[in-house]
């Protein structure tokens, strides 16, 4: 922690740019409204999307991953997968990139929900990962004005956000931020149910406290179907955004929003059938982290689709061991 802080500074003093396309006007009026609404999946969520995630790099992405990670990140991608809430203060123009925001409906459309409080188009996290996609796709071209390793950093956080199902959410209630619940004897909001205890009543319930046990849990469960149906979408675009809102939102719906109202007493039942989606979610946010990052740096599916097999593999075999 200390040392990401340090980072932090260093990035602050050096004053690079904040790097998003959209114009500067924007980010200066962004800057003065607005205060940071949600947190996102915790670190514990966030660390695991980016864990899962570099299991399923090829070796290319792995290279430029490595070099435009920050030195304190150690080569670890997943070290620095929460850094973008860590700046949510700094960087307030950065606080719409965490969600999307739907009027009260089960679906998105991006045209209608894209955007920050201000109506400022692709504001929002579908356009952000968008965004530093394409700035990610200027690395190695010597004339990119971009800080890339913010746009890394920034990317890993965001496709881990926008699997978290409430970062889709109603405007109305702030994606569960306004609806108070008990979490057990807690007293909670249901959005930080989701983004953080329901994975820490799992650690503690199912995975003795240990986050490498909880995460290997999950890794076990992704199979070669759904790695096959995760990777890709049917709009055939790089980032298939529409399709993880889309889906979020769904999920919103059918499982987080169900059956809640204000002062709900949230527990077992509860917990235990919204648990695999949790997780399950945070599988889809590593592999598809991987699948971003890869067409990115490598743009070779064919390798990539060999590599995810290999993974595939190597996870079923340590099931069968089990
Ligand atoms: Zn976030």
């Amino acid at each position: 922690m200390e040392k990401i802080k340090k980072e932090e500074e260093k990035i602050e003093k050096r004053g690079r740019s904040m790097g998003l396309l959209l114009p500067l006007r924007i980010l200066l009026v962004s800057l003065i409204v607005g205060a940071p609404r949600a947190n996102a999946w915790g670190k514990e969520g966030h660390f695991m999307v980016c864990k899962i995630a570099e299991q399923y790099l090829t070796d290319k992405t792995l290279t430029a991953v490595s070099d435009l990670l920050p030195p304190v990140a150690e080569g670890d991608l997943a070290s620095v997968c929460s850094w973008a809430d860590q700046m949510r203060f700094r960087y307030r123009w950065a606080s719409p990139l965490h969600y999307i925001n739907t009027p009260g409906v089960c679906n998105f459309k991006y045209s209608r929900d894209c955007h920050n409080s201000k109506g400022e188009k692709d504001m929002c996290v579908a356009g952000a990962i968008s965004n530093y996609t394409a700035q990610l796709q200027t690395y190695g071209d010597s004339s990119s004005g971009y800080n890339l390793t913010e746009s890394l950093m920034f990317l890993a956080h965001f496709v881990g956000d926008i699997h978290q199902p409430l970062h889709v959410g109603f405007e109305d209630d702030e994606g569960g931020n306004t609806i108070i619940v008990h979490w057990y004897r807690r007293k909670s909001n249901l959005h930080h149910v989701w983004d953080v205890s329901m994975i820490e009543t799992a650690m503690k319930d199912y995975y003795n406290d240990d986050l490498n046990t909880m995460l290997e849990a999950i890794q076990m469960n992704i199979t070669s179907d759904k790695l096959n149906q995760w990777e890709t979408c049917s709009e055939k675009l790089a980032t298939c955004v529409n399709q993880y809102a889309t889906e979020s939102i769904t999920l919103a719906c059918d499982y987080a929003y169900k059956d809640v109202e204000q002062d709900s007493t949230l527990e077992d039942d509860y917990f235990f059938s919204r648990l695999p989606v949790v997780e399950e979610r945070i599988a889809q946010g590593g592999v598809r982290l991987a699948t971003i990052l890869n067409e990115i740096f490598d743009g070779s599916s064919a390798e990539i689709e060999l590599k995810l097999s290999r993974a595939a593999r190597v996870g079923r075999a340590r099931q069968i061991l089990l």
